[in-house]
């Protein structure tokens, strides 16, 4: 099949056998399990989905690979094992999914952020999520140099991410211009918020207190937010009055939101 790889769709076909079994064993896949993949493209991590999982519902947003996917598929398309939609994952979002699912995919770079917020935060998330990402935004994610970020605590308020391991950029055609990193988010709930209140006041305070790279979180936090005694809650909660918003861990920013 000839298919020109469109740029803007972050079209980047994943040729390594290697990576497609670490994504398989990192979703810890069985027959039971309902798979979502977004953007399936040519099909490989399709295939090994389908031979793992009880059913896959891939989201493909190309046309022209849509219409090579059903021929490719067409037996597993009329067993009802693969249901092939085509569209824009961002216009479907969590509500096509009734039942428990997982996320299984190979992901267009540009909407990564999206996607995250899309799926964790929506109201039917997934149990697990294992997605190939930039390698550098897996890093941010996980954060393990200790720099927190907007995009790494809006993941860990809902799940526990962890580096599966690096793609080089090789293992792709055409070649991305970065390595790419399987990531996979375990655990996913959102416990950790009484309520919706709650976990909207956690993403303005987030925003808020990294709002201003240059100052520290409490000037961030006062400025945006004035009507908090934020100076007392530090003290209560030693909370270093000099310490920036990437220096403070999740559970931090939980024990405020829960003080407001
Ligand atoms: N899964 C294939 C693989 O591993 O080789 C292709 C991965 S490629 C990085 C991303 C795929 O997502 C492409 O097939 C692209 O057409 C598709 N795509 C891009 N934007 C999309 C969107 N908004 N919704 C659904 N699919 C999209």
């Amino acid at each position: 099949m000839y298919h020109r790889a469109k740029k803007s769709l972050g079209q980047n076909f994943l040729k390594s056998a290697k990576a497609l079994s670490d994504i398989i064993i990192a979703g810890e896949i069985n027959k039971n399990d309902i798979i979502l993949e977004i953007g399936p493209g040519k099909g490989a991590l399709t295939e090994k989905l389908l031979e793992h999982a009880g059913k896959v519902i891939a989201i493909e947003k190309d046309t022209g690979l849509v219409i090579h996917l059903k021929e490719q598929f067409e037996k597993e398309i009329e067993n009802d094992r693969l249901e092939l939609i085509e569209g824009d994952v961002l216009d479907f979002g969590p509500k096509i999914l009734k039942k428990p699912y997982k996320i299984i995919a190979n992901i267009p770079y540009n909407i990564t952020g999206a996607i995250l917020k899309q799926f964790l935060s929506g109201i039917h998330q997934p149990e697990r999520m294992v997605l190939l990402v930039q390698k550098e935004v897996a890093e941010r994610i996980v954060a393990r140099d200790g720099n927190e970020s907007i995009l790494s605590l809006s993941v860990k308020a809902y799940g526990t991410p962890k580096i599966i391991s690096k793609v080089p950029a090789r293992y792709f055609n055409p070649a991305p211009k970065v390595d790419s990193a399987i990531i996979a988010i375990t655990n996913i709930t959102r416990a950790n918020f009484k309520n919706t209140q709650e976990e909207q006041l956690f993403f303005t305070i987030v925003k808020a207190g990294f709002a201003h790279k240059r100052k520290m979180l409490l000037s961030n936090l006062k400025e945006s937010l004035p009507h908090v005694e934020w100076s007392t809650l530090f003290e209560k909660n030693n909370i270093p009055k000099t310490i920036r918003a990437e220096k403070v861990p999740l559970e931090i920013w939980l024990t405020l939101i829960e003080q407001i």
